[in-house]
């Protein structure tokens, strides 16, 4: 790998050693995200002013250093990692937040927590929606890059709907500001969408407006079982079909109960032991609540095997943290896992579901599914033991298989993580050669010297040949 001593010298030289480190502790951490495929960057900048991000990118362009935008570092793709080497930059230290009342928008800075963001919303009586599982710990920036989802996206939408401007920084080191802290702008291209789910490839972005909604008022949450994933499946779909906009609605399959219940030793649902479940949340105004309740009572009546409203808040949050328990308790079922955020559209649920049998079927592995069925977005889990290697070409397979069959159902390799290094194979699958020819025309012109994240998104990378840290983050549950 090239290395650059005399450019990051000077680096040191314009902005400090407190700003620029080379250090092997600093280094050793910027090294990996939490795919924990590791690559040591030559110096990690933290930068103590957004200006200091101009003076890094300009000199990197110059000399032509490769450069990785750094949020936490949660991303599960090896979005954030340096495969290149070069210089890591770390955005946490740029966190300001400020609530603006009057306009309904949070004024942030990149480095910004996302719960953070909800909790001084909140404390105002706005609501920011976009919720990753990852929420205490991941960064705004890390979610504009990736265009981070969560559970709420089926009624409130994803990150992309709540930005309303971005500023932040050109691969060449020019600074850019895409719109204004105004809900309309029509001026020009729309370069903020552009920068949304770039993957820190196209700039990097040092604040943003967000866009905040009132918040609920009033907030109801219902567990229901099914005898199998397609009732499951196709209850989901009469209770769209019937305009129905629960907040959440989480599905999870038999394999994922069983493993949350294996982790919590508790029941998902008590009597209802490894059946799959959906667990409904409607948010709203009292009276919108109260009305939408009465509807949902009667389609879980004829369509689920049981069902439980929460008595109260605090059951209600029971029910979530066993739900945010089953993806770690998944390593049960073997040492790696290939974990998939794939996208089905809704008229595609029950071949789909049929589908996933079969691949259960015919890999001989466990594939626990979970998800967000308002917005078709699954992640599949495809479980298997690393130095097994009849097991390791079986998930390989059974990858390829679910990225063949995503794109012919109609649907997307990934509703929220991105490509990263880990969905490089698949990128050709969902976009034809002219696609892939336009964004990568994009990133020469934007980033002519190809400086900014480079060896991502369109060059093939295997992550099961490559070993993996064995390293524990506070978000692993196991
Ligand atoms: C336990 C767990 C649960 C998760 N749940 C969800 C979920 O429900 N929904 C979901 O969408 N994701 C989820 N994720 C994935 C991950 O949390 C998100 O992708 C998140 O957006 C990453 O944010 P981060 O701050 O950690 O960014 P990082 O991981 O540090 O970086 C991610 C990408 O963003 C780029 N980047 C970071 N900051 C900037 C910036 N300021 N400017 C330009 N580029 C930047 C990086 O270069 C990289 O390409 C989960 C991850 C874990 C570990």
């Amino acid at each position: 790998m090239k290395t650059f001593a005399k450019v990051t010298a000077a680096l040191r030289r314009k902005l400090g050693v407190k700003v620029v480190r080379t250090d092997d502790a600093a280094c050793a951490a910027a090294s990996y995200d939490s795919s924990k495929l590791p690559f040591f960057p030559e110096a990690v900048i933290f930068p103590a002013e957004e200006g200091d991000i101009g003076v890094v990118l300009t000199l990197a362009n110059k000399h032509g250093v490769p450069v990785t935008t750094r949020g936490r570092g949660t991303t599960l793709t090896g979005a954030a990692a340096p495969v290149r080497g070069g210089w890591v930059i770390d955005m946490m230290s740029l966190n300001k937040i400020e609530i603006n009342e009057d306009a309904g928008m949070a004024h942030v800075q990149c480095g910004a927590n996302v719960a953070a963001i909800q909790r001084a919303a909140e404390a105002k009586g706005w609501f920011y929606p976009p919720d990753p599982s990852s929420k205490e710990y991941c960064t705004i920036g890390g979610n504009i890059a990736c265009n981070a989802g969560g559970m709420h996206g089926g009624k409130y939408g994803v990150t992309r709907d709540f930005i309303v401007a971005l500023r932040g920084f050109l691969p060449t080191g020019e600074y850019v500001e895409w719109g204004t802290a105004t809900k309309k702008f029509s001026a020009g291209f729309n370069m903020r969408d552009l920068w949304i789910g770039s993957e820190g490839m196209l700039g990097v972005v040092t604040g943003a407006v967000l866009k905040l909604i009132p918040r609920p008022a009033e907030r109801w949450t219902l567990l229901t079982s099914f005898p199998d994933e397609a009732h499951a499946l196709k209850a989901a779909l009469a209770l769209f079909r019937s305009r129905m906009q629960p907040a959440i609605c989480e599905f999870l399959d038999r394999e994922s109960v069983l493993c949350a219940e294996r982790a919590t030793k508790q029941s998902v649902f008590e009597g209802q032991a490894g059946r799959p479940v959906i667990l409904l949340e409607l948010a709203g105004s009292k009276l919108e609540v109260q009305e939408q309740s009465v509807a949902v009572l009667a389609w879980a009546g004829a369509h689920a095997t049981a069902h439980r409203v929460a008595a109260n808040r605090e059951e209600a949050e029971q029910l979530w943290a066993v739900r945010r328990k089953c993806s770690g308790a998944m390593f049960e079922l073997g040492d790696a896992k290939l974990n998939e955020d794939i996208v089905i559209p809704m008229r595609s649920y029950v071949k789909f579901a049929q589908f996933l049998k079969k691949l259960k079927r015919d890999s001989g592995l466990h594939v626990p599914t979970f998800g967000h069925l308002a917005d078709g977005n699954l992640h599949v889990n495809i479980m298997y033991h690393r130095a097994d290697k009849k097991e390791t070409r079986a998930a390989e397979k059974a990858v390829q298989s679910l990225m063949e069959t995503v794109v012919a159902l109609g649907g997307a390799i990934s509703g929220e993580h991105g490509i990263g290094l880990a969905k490089t194979p698949f990128l050709r699958i969902q976009h034809p050669p002219a696609q892939v020819r336009a964004m990568q025309a994009v990133k020469a012109a934007l980033d002519p010297k190809g400086i900014l994240n480079p060896g991502k998104m369109f060059d093939v990378f295997h992550v099961w040949k490559h070993a993996k840290l064995d390293v524990k983050f506070p978000w692993d549950h196991k």
